[in-house]
C-alpha cells in the first residue's frame, strides 16, 4: 500500500475539476478584476460567478461575501473589525453626550469558547491585551457549549459572540441555531467559524440566524490561501471597520488586488460541494463507522472523542489508552494523520480541545485524529487498522 491521506481536517487535496477551472486564470485570463478593459471585465465576471457559488453554499446573498486570504484572515477581520466599529460607534455617542470631549476608546465584551481554533483564540487574547474583555465558555465532555451559557454570559457591553460550527480536532458541531436565536433576541452580533463544516454539512445562514461566517477553500477541495467572510447585509445589517487600508476592493472591507485564480477555484469547489454534500457525507460517515468498528475490535478500551452524533462526517478522533501516538505515527509512515490539530502537533503541546473536554495531558499523548475525505476508500481504512493492530502487537 502506498501513501494514504487521512488528514482532511488539516487540508484537502485540490479537486482535479477545481484545478482545471483555475488554470486559464494563471495564463490567458490574467486580467486584474479592477481594470475597466475587456480582460479586467472578464476577470471581474469570473469573480462574481465564484462569489455567487460561495454564497449559494451557505444560502446567503451574493453581495454579502467578502473574499479574504483564508479563514485566519476572515476571523481576524471580523473580530477586530466588529470590535473597532462598535467601539467607534459608542465613542461617538459618548462624546456627543459629553459635548465632544474625546472619550477613551470604550472596552468591548466578546464571548467565545475554549475549543475554538487559534485563529479566533489568539485574536481574542490580543484584544484582551488591548483592554477588551473576553469570556471563554466551557464545553461539556462531548465538546458542546450550552446555548444557555451563551445567554447567561451576555452583558450590556457585549458586542459579539463567536462560536465555531464544527470543531477541527474532535469534530463536534455546536447547536448554532439555538445560539443564533439567543443572540438575535439580545441584539448581539453572532459570528461562526465554519472552516471545517463548510462544504461538509449543509449551512443556511438565515435558518441559523448568523450575522457573520468564515469559510476557507482548502478544507473543501479548493486551493489554499483563499477564504471568505460572510457579512449579513440586511435584517440586520452588520457593519465592521476594515483592518487593511488601500483601495476600494470588496466594498472597501478588504482592499487588495483579487486573487482571481484562487477565487475561481474556491467558487467551483463551493459549487461542487453544494451538489455533492449528501454523497460526501454518506461516504465519510461510512468510512468513519467502519474505522470505529475495526478499531473497537482491535483496541476494546478505545475512547472516541467528540459528540457521538452531532459531528463532522469525516472526523474520527480516538484515544488509545497506553499507546503513544508518537510511536504509532513513527511506525506508520504510510498514513498521513495527525496527533491533534495540525497547528498544535508541530510543537507537541497538549491539545487545548482535548483538555477542555476533560482528557488528561497523558490522554492527549495517546490520541490520534483521522480525517476522511471523498477520495478515501474502505480498503484504506481496513489496511490502516490492521497495520495499527500489528504495530501495537509488536510493541
Ligand atoms: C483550518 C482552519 C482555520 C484556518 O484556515 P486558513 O484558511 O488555513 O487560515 C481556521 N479555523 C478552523 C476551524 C480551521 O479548521
Amino acid at each position: 500500500m502506498q501513501s494514504i491521506y487521512f488528514d482532511h481536517n488539516a487540508t484537502t487535496p485540490v479537486d482535479p475539476r477545481v484545478l482545471a477551472i483555475m488554470l486559464p486564470y494563471f495564463s490567458e485570463e490574467f486580467g486584474n478584476a479592477s481594470s475597466f478593459h475587456a480582460a479586467g471585465r472578464r476577470a471581474a465576471e469570473a469573480v462574481e460567478v465564484a462569489r455567487a457559488h460561495v454564497a449559494e453554499l451557505i444560502k446567503a446573498e451574493t453581495k454579502s461575501i467578502v473574499f479574504t486570504s483564508g479563514a485566519t484572515e476572515a476571523n481576524n477581520l471580523f473580530l477586530r473589525g466588529c470590535v473597532s466599529f462598535q467601539s467607534t460607534q459608542s465613542q461617538l455617542t459618548q462624546s456627543q453626550a459629553t459635548q465632544a470631549q474625546p472619550a477613551p476608546t470604550p472596552s468591548a465584551h466578546l464571548i467565545t469558547c475554549k475549543t475554538e481554533h487559534p485563529a479566533v483564540l489568539d485574536v481574542c487574547e490580543k484584544l484582551e491585551a488591548e483592554g477588551h474583555d473576553v469570556s471563554y465558555l466551557s464545553v461539556d465532555a462531548t465538546g458542546k457549549v450550552d446555548p444557555q451559557a451563551v445567554h447567561a454570559a451576555i452583558r450590556p457591553e457585549t458586542v459579539l459572540v463567536s462560536l465555531m460550527l464544527g470543531n477541527n480536532e474532535v469534530g463536534t458541531l455546536h447547536d448554532i441555531a439555538a445560539v443564533g436565536a439567543i443572540t438575535r433576541a439580545a441584539g448581539v452580533v453572532f459570528h461562526c467559524d465554519a472552516s471545517q463544516a463548510g462544504g461538509c454539512v449543509p449551512i443556511d445562514v438565515d435558518a441559523l440566524q448568523l450575522d457573520a461566517l468564515t469559510l476557507t477553500a482548502h478544507k473543501m477541495g479548493g486551493p489554499k490561501g483563499i477564504g471568505a467572510l460572510f457579512l449579513r447585509r440586511r435584517k440586520p445589517r452588520v457593519r465592521i471597520e476594515p483592518i487593511l487600508q488601500g483601495g476600494g476592493h470588496e466594498q472597501g472591507i478588504r482592499p487588495g488586488t483579487l486573487n482571481v485564480p484562487a477565487i475561481v477555484g474556491f467558487g467551483h469547489a463551493a459549487e461542487l460541494a453544494s451538489q455533492e454534500i449528501p454523497a460526501r457525507q454518506a461516504h465519510a460517515f461510512a468510512l468513519a463507522a467502519e474505522f470505529d468498528r475495526l478499531i473497537l475490535a482491535a483496541f476494546p478500551n478505545r475512547i472516541v472523542n467528540g459528540h457521538p452524533v452531532d459531528r463532522l462526517p469525516g472526523n474520527y478522533n480516538v484515544t488509545l489508552p497506553g499507546i503513544s501516538n508518537r510511536t504509532l505515527r513513527e511506525r506508520l509512515p504510510e498514513v498521513a494523520l495527525s496527533s491533534g490539530s495540525a497547528c498544535a502537533s508541530a510543537f507537541q503541546k497538549p491539545s487545548h480541545v482535548l483538555r477542555a473536554i476533560g482528557r488528561s495531558v497523558e490522554d492527549s499523548q495517546q490520541t490520534l485524529r483521522f480525517g476522511f475525505g471523498p477520495t478515501n476508500t474502505l480498503e484504506e481504512v481496513r489496511w490502516t487498522v490492521q497495520r495499527m493492530a500489528d504495530i501495537v502487537a509488536k510493541l
